[in-house]
């Protein structure tokens, strides 16, 4: 997906003006406002506009159909409360204001979440949600999983994004992909890539071969 960017300037309030120590965790939050135009592009321009003066800021928000990055990914937030959290994390906030589209905007931002791991060469047990880092009730609904998203299964989305960046064979082809490679009916790489005709024929002898 895209990433639309409107980056909060210095000097305003939500803007600590300082870089992240490091870049060690990815944080999830639920933006905890379900008014129906509480869209990510509202939330990015809130920030623009300096959060009502409040000490709050984040990197992204997400919803069904967009991405909006207020801050540079080396930059500090505001979003946990917590100092450690806040120096070494990229906040993303998933927006709660379309409980039908929420399954839509947590796979967006499973994707986003996925393309900064692989950026920062992050493993997957470094998604946290804000919850441990102080104990608030949030990401909420996928914490409740009454939405129709769990923790854990926002976690395989992630994965399974990953995979699809790393060319990795999809989970529900992964057996048949390794006893494809035992057998040698396929190379053991570019798994999601496409075949030629004389491949797809080639493939189709040594199976027969294989098997016979
Ligand atoms: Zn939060």
């Amino acid at each position: 997906m895209d990433i639309k960017r409107k980056i909060v300037p210095a000097g305003l309030k939500n803007n600590p003006n300082k870089p992240l120590k490091s870049i060690d965790y990815i944080t999830i939050h639920t933006t905890g406002n379900t008014a129906p135009n509480a869209t990510a592009k509202m939330h990015a321009d809130h920030q623009f506009g300096g959060s009502g003066e409040r000490e709050a800021s984040w990197h992204y928000t997400v919803d069904k159909g967009e991405i909006w990055q207020s801050f540079e990914d080396n930059q500090m937030c505001w979003h946990v409360g917590n100092g450690d959290g806040n120096s070494r994390s990229i906040g993303i906030e998933i927006c709660d204001n379309d409980k039908s589209k929420f399954v839509q905007a947590c796979d967006n931002a499973a994707q986003l979440t996925a393309q900064l791991l692989k950026k920062y060469n992050l493993p997957i047990e470094n998604v946290k949600q804000h919850n441990y880092w102080s104990g608030k009730d949030c990401p909420k609904e996928i914490r409740a999983g009454n939405w129709g998203v769990t923790w854990s299964g926002f976690l395989q989305k992630v994965r399974s994004y990953m995979d699809e960046i790393n060319n990795k064979p999809s989970d529900w082809c992964r057996e048949e992909w390794e006893t494809g490679v035992k057998l040698g009916i396929i190379a053991d790489d570019n798994p999601r890539g496409s075949l030629t005709k004389e491949q797809i024929v080639a493939m189709i002898i040594k199976a027969k071969r294989a098997i016979l």
